[in-house]
């Protein structure tokens, strides 16, 4: 045997390796998004079910404690808003900081993106989501997905009283296109009555000359972290930023792209707090957590996901639902990278 003859077919084989790994290659990049269904959904679910048992409901916030673990739901709203739900697709729970992209898409609305980011950064965060020892050092938060950044975000929402506060409830309702979508006054007060450190930033920004109002503006964020509602309307809200702000119905009366980059962006950066690095290269797509367990996803330009499992891992992420999100990601091929 010579040399050319060895070679040949261990080039032969070589091709052949490639072109069919491109082919699997090829066969990921055009995964088929419309082919999600019900189905899928609920064997991502049942799947990952159990994943609340590593996790811990949020208790401090005493009203919070009071969920059920195991209640879980997944849903997903695809091409021309079409709606996929599974598992307690009717149970409520609070946004909690899902909220801060509505008063975010609000605040920059009405002062402009410079206005708002002159008093607090973009920075991404290695720290949990209720850190806020740069008040100190910068005199100005992170970021608007951390608490001390949304406090002050809520904080520059104009309107007397409850007035901003009613503002972010009326975009829930109009985005979600549910009328019925209210903040539940037992976890607002359990919130009001124990959030002592949320105070405590809005005190600093206030003596930092960033907030100029009283206590009620730190109510109104109370309150937006109490809005309840579901999966569903969790997947609207990933779809309303994925798509330029238009409404999953094709309502495009706040059609904004260059508000959805700048919303999907800081998802990106620190939706999930001290978790979005690592997020960014495992699911790789603009999130949204909250401590009542929910997580809202956006696939930039086609789809929106809506999770929740109250069971939080150590970074105050819901446990199961980050998994659900992954499962798909990965089936899909949806992340950004
Ligand atoms: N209301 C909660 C708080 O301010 C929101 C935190 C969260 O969801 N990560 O502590």
């Amino acid at each position: 045997m010579n040399n050319n003859s060895f070679l040949l077919p261990a080039k032969a084989i070589c091709i052949a390796a490639f072109l069919s790994l491109n082919t699997v290659m090829y066969a990921q990049k055009t995964a088929d998004i419309s082919a999600i269904s019900e189905k899928t959904l609920s064997n991502i679910l049942e799947k990952n079910r159990t994943y609340y048992t590593q996790g811990k409901v949020a208790d401090y916030i005493p009203e919070l404690g009071k969920m059920d673990a195991k209640a879980i739901a997944f849903s997903v709203v695809g091409k021309n808003g079409k709606i996929f739900n599974t598992g307690d697709v009717h149970k409520k729970f609070t946004m909690q900081s899902i909220s801060k992209i509505i008063a975010l898409m609000i605040a920059v609305s009405e002062k402009g993106e410079a206005d708002v980011f002159n008093k607090m950064g973009y920075f991404g965060t290695d720290k949990p989501f209720n850190h806020f020892s740069n008040l100190e050092t910068t005199g100005k938060p992170l970021n608007p997905m951390m608490n001390a950044g949304a406090i002050l975000t809520t904080s520059l929402i104009s309107g007397e009283g409850e007035k901003p506060f009613l503002k972010i409830l009326n975009l829930v309702r109009y985005i979600t296109k549910n009328n019925t979508i209210d903040y539940n006054t037992s976890v607002y007060e359990s919130e009001k009555s124990t959030g002592h450190r949320n105070r405590g930033m809005f005190y600093l920004m206030k003596n930092n000359g960033l907030i100029s109002g009283n206590e009620d503006q730190l109510d109104n964020y109370f309150k937006q972290c109490s809005i309840e509602l579901t999966a569903e309307d969790l997947a609207k809200i990933g779809y309303f930023f994925a798509n330029q702000c238009v409404r999953f119905d094709g309502d495009s009366t706040y059609k904004n792209e260059e508000l959805a980059r700048l919303i999907q962006s800081q998802m990106l950066i620190a939706g999930m707090y001290e978790f979005s690095g690592e997020y960014a290269r495992t699911v790789g797509l603009p999130s949204k957590s909250g401590v009542g367990g929910g997580i809202a996803v956006s696939v930039p330009g086609k789809m929106g996901i809506g999770v929740f499992s109250p069971a939080l891992d150590q970074h105050g992420n819901s446990a199961a639902g980050y998994h659900m999100i992954l499962d798909l990601v990965k089936q899909y091929n949806l992340s950004l990278f």
